[in-house]
Formats: structure tokens, C-alpha cells, sequence
């Protein structure tokens, strides 16, 4: 059974934020955020969009986007 309707873009891609930082590497200040999937699962990463320098890469969710009902607490119940 297809539970997901069929995508309506030719392309799909993650949105990229713009980060107000400059490369250490090359000195530009092209740097973006997103998820990028690699060595190790998701990783939420800032990265310079010149010579892909990684300005930050920490661990994201494992399931990217996916937020599996019942798998979030409250923070009120802590
Ligand atoms: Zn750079």
C-alpha cells in the first residue's frame, strides 16, 4: 500500500540556512546549515559553501527529519 503521495518537484534537496561566519579555510563567508547524511548516521553541519569546510558537525536525530510518534517527552515531565 503507498502511504506517501508521490513527490511534485523534479528534485528534492534540504534547505540550506545561511550562517553569518567566515571559513577559516579559504576566508569566505558562503557558510550554510543543514543535515548532511555520512560516516556515523545524520549530522547537523556548518559548512562553507567555497571549499566545503566543515565550521561545525554535531550529531542530528537519528532519523533526520522522521520524529516517530511517542518517541518525545514532554519537558514539563523531566
Ligand atoms: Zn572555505
Amino acid at each position: 500500500m503507498q502511504t506517501f503521495p508521490r513527490p511534485a518537484q523534479e528534485r528534492l534537496y534540504v534547505e540550506r540556512e545561511p550562517v553569518d561566519a567566515t571559513c577559516p579555510e579559504c576566508g569566505g563567508t558562503d557558510v550554510k546549515a543543514y543535515r548532511v547524511l555520512s560516516e556515523g548516521g545524520w549530522w547537523q553541519a556548518e559548512k562553507c559553501q567555497d571549499c566545503l569546510a566543515s565550521l561545525s558537525r554535531v550529531p542530528a536525530p537519528a532519523l533526520g527529519s522522521y520524529v516517530p510518534l511517542g518517541t518525545t517527552v514532554p519537558s514539563e515531565a523531566r
